[in-house]
């Protein structure tokens, strides 16, 4: 066994890691009070070629895979920017272009790669819906056909990014999620193009209020008689359940990358503060109550950080992953809490003011508990898909 990252990884993690040098954390503290995308780092991001790493060579990008993403994702995360960073490479580096790497025509690939490459275009995810978030087999968002386009009316929740996305991947039931057999069959993935379905009146969006990750708003989407030419399906009619878990599968090892980024800041935050702030005469971290719940996130995010890898290792050699996917998902969010629930004990009531960055971190961590998968549906297939325990839903 060797545990080296490989040279694409460690190339990645230093040049990810000398971007994030000229941007702290103060940084990331303002884009996210000030509600605004990263513009500077994704700029510099797209220049450097960062964001076609998973992007084959022949349409222009570096051809690396998962791993190379998810560290690009971690380092970004841990440099600071916690949840905020998470966007920036889940949304086009994973949704868009590694979809399309799979699963995209000749055509779609030919038109679209060479730009997700470079940061041109971007792309966002449209899966959840009101009535459909833990149990995303019941959307009811149709898709009927009518000659060569199909026509979609239905309503979207939590789109993350559709103001900068020019595509979005669109997930429909072209069989009703109740006529399905088996569940799973009947659902398709369609290429949306989001200024001209807003332009022609078919899709509008409203941002949700949200209590942080507010670098990138999520929206609500309105979907009305939508005409999407039957060319824009990615995979096969009927058939994108298959490309639904090549999605998320990647989507829970990128945002499980974000999280533990996230945990390794907070927990940087915590012992940075445990080893200056001094009560009674000596740094609190020489009291254990401060420093074992420290020591204790410490051993969690290493053994995330292994599963993480090997999740993602799983995905790019076209191993199953989906185990490790949503163990890497649920321990790295696990542990991003408990890394940031203990920085802000750690800082006593300074944790409580907005001068120090633990209540942000706190929020941000917060999140991975529910987002994109809620902690519970992943110990739901933990036990019924691995343990082989009865189902009880
Ligand atoms: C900031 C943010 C960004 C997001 N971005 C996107 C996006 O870009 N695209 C997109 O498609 N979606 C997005 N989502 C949606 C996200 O994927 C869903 O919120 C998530 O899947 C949970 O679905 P839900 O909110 O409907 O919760 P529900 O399914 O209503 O669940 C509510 C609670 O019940 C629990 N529960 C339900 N069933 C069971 C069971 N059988 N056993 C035990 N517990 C159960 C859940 O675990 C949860 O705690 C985003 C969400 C957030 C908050």
């Amino acid at each position: 066994m060797d545990f080296s990252l490989p040279e694409s990884a460690q190339a990645v993690q230093r040049g990810i890691a000398g971007i994030c040098s000229r941007y702290g954390m103060d940084y990331w503290e303002r884009c996210e009070t000030e509600k605004r995308w990263p513009e500077e780092v994704w700029a510099e991001l797209a220049k450097g070629g960062w964001l076609g790493l998973a992007v084959p060579e022949e349409y222009g990008g570096a051809g690396q895979g998962l791993l190379e993403l998810a560290v690009a994702t971690e380092t970004l995360s841990a440099s600071g920017s916690a949840g905020g960073s998470a966007f920036t490479y889940v949304l086009t580096p994973g949704f868009g272009a590694m979809t399309l790497a799979r699963h995209g025509t000749a055509a779609q690939k030919a038109e679209l790669l060479p730009k997700l490459a470079t940061g041109e275009i971007e792309t966002c995810f449209a899966l959840t819906e009101p009535d459909a978030g833990s149990n995303s087999l019941a959307i009811s968002t149709f898709a009927r056909q009518d000659g060569g386009e199909f026509v979609v009316n239905g309503q979207k929740i939590w789109i993350t990014g559709v103001q900068r996305a020019t595509w979005m991947l669109l997930v429909t039931r072209t069989i009703p999620a109740a006529e399905a057999r088996p569940r799973a069959n009947g659902m398709t993935v369609f290429l949306v193009n989001v200024p001209e379905a807003v332009a022609a009146g078919q899709l509008s969006y409203r941002p949700i209020s949200k209590m942080g990750a507010n670098t990138t708003p999520s929206n609500m989407v309105f979907i009305d008689e939508l005409r999407v030419p039957a060319e824009n399906v990615v995979g096969e009619l009927h058939g994108g359940a298959v490309v639904l878990w090549d999605i998320l599968n990647p989507e829970r090892i990128l945002l499980g990358a974000s999280a533990l980024g996230g945990a390794e800041v907070a927990l940087r935050v915590g012992v940075n503060y445990a080893k200056e702030r001094e009560v009674f005469g000596r740094p609190i971290g020489s009291n254990q109550a401060i420093a074992f719940p420290l020591a204790q996130v410490k051993a969690k995010i290493e053994l995330a950080r292994l599963m993480l890898y090997k999740a993602a290792w799983a995905f790019d050699n076209r191993l199953p992953c989906g185990t490790e996917a949503n163990i890497a998902k649920l321990t790295a969010s696990q542990a991003a809490w408990e890394a940031a629930d203990a920085a802000f004990q750690t800082h006593g009531g300074m944790a409580y003011s907005l001068e120090y960055p633990v209540a942000r971190l706190l929020t941000d961590a917060r999140i991975g508990k529910i987002a994109p998968v809620t902690e519970e549906l992943l110990l739901n297939y933990l036990a019924t898909q691995v343990l082989g325990l009865p189902r009880s839903f």
